[in-house]
């Protein structure tokens, strides 16, 4: 082996690929670079059903029930233009100094999605081929942002953005690039040295990713909840076991990793799935060299708007979203959200604090909420 040879752990095998039915190509879309390497990856996936729109209107998504929309939406790709007005990156704390987006939507069906009630229409997964024009803030907004930059506890972070706030990045991978891509243009430095790429996923085909010459500047997160949980209510997405073994084949690859356990639940024998959780991740990351480990909670939460769109796409969850056991909050913009009772976030907080330094000393809590 040549010593510019990077001495890669075998892949294992990923337990969830996604491939979409048909692909839609929006006019404006049809003549850029990465629509080009969309198609060559859909291709090489064995997608048969291409469709070169004659304008940028997403047609054909409707069936003739909710459940048939539901059905084609997320069997469908549509790969289009991000408008202006979407390109400008958005402050998304308590993650990142800023959001940017690779694609909207995500082929996953968990049941408790935060997609539900921020994106409206059936759910289709958007890939923007504009891929230049979604990257290029990254140089723009360089040490600009309150979340990492400039501060003491994550300024090592340099500017962070956050590529996973409206689609799973790494489900859709296989089919897209785009993530492969903005890994190996913020690795060489193309948008300065002092910034870094975050996001999460419940996908586990990191084989590509595990190739790439990521110069650790891109930190993936591996979302994750305790085991009855993860089999219960993420659907579509690879089993927990995969998400584990690919979080580990990645920190090998010398990647920072980290976990998002979400949405946290208190049900029944809590304490017992995540101490089970937070065991298989110590087990999963042992004697991983210069491991970089981190860990963000985000317990369970949902709006009227979110719960009205989930109850109509799964009838039959068995999810808890009981107005009356949960506390209402209001946003700053008047939005309402149902979260745990006051006391339920003190235990499980305090749950959390003990176990996770406890279990997994090398995983700080970046945050709680
Ligand atoms: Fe929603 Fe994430 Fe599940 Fe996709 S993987 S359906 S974005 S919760």
């Amino acid at each position: 082996m040549s010593a510019a040879t990077i001495d890669l752990p075998a892949t294992p095998t990923p337990s969830r690929i996604w491939t979409p039915k048909r692909v839609l190509v929006t006019r404006s879309a049809a003549d850029l670079p990465h629509t080009a390497e969309i198609l060559r990856r859909c291709d090489a996936a064995g997608v048969g059903d291409v469709t070169m729109l004659a304008n940028d209107r997403l047609t054909g998504l409707r069936g003739e029930t909710e459940r048939e929309t539901y059905a084609r939406s997320k069997t469908t790709l549509a790969v289009v233009v991000a408008p202006p007005s979407q390109l400008k990156p958005q402050p998304i704390p308590p993650s990142a100094d800023w959001r940017i987006d690779l694609a909207k939507g995500c082929p996953a069906h968990c049941q408790y999605c935060y997609l539900a009630g921020s994106l409206s229409g059936p759910p289709v997964t958007r890939v923007y081929a504009n891929l230049d024009d979604v990257l290029a803030p990254i140089a723009t907004h360089a040490g600009r942002g309150t979340i990492t930059s400039g501060t003491q506890a994550r300024g090592h972070e340099g500017t962070t953005f956050e590529l996973s706030c409206y689609t799973d990045p790494l489900g859709i991978e296989h089919v897209t690039g785009s993530l492969a891509e903005a890994v190996r243009r913020v690795g060489a430095g193309r948008y300065g040295d002092d910034v870094s790429l975050r996001f999460t996923t419940k996908f586990d085909d990191v084989a590509e990713l595990a190739g790439l010459d990521h110069r650790r500047r891109s930190r993936v997160r591996f979302s994750v909840n305790a085991p009855d949980l993860a089999r219960r209510f993420d659907g579509g997405t690879a089993p927990l076991a995969g998400r584990l073994s690919a979080l580990r084949t990645l920190a090998q690859a010398g990647y920072p990793v980290g976990l998002t356990i979400a949405p946290v639940m208190a049900y029944a024998g809590w304490q017992a799935g995540y101490g089970d959780l937070l065991d298989q991740v110590g087990t999963a990351v042992a004697g991983v060299p210069d491991l970089d480990l981190t860990a963000e909670i985000i317990t369970h939460r949902f709006t009227p708007a979110s719960k009205d769109v989930l109850l109509g796409w799964y009838p039959q969850t068995k999810l808890e979203m009981d107005e009356d056991v949960r506390t209402q909050k209001r946003s700053k913009f008047g939005g309402v959200k149902y979260v745990y009772p006051r006391a339920t976030m003190a235990e499980m907080r305090a749950w959390f604090t003990t176990e996770l330094p406890s279990r997994l000393p090398a995983a700080p809590l970046l945050y709680w909420t």
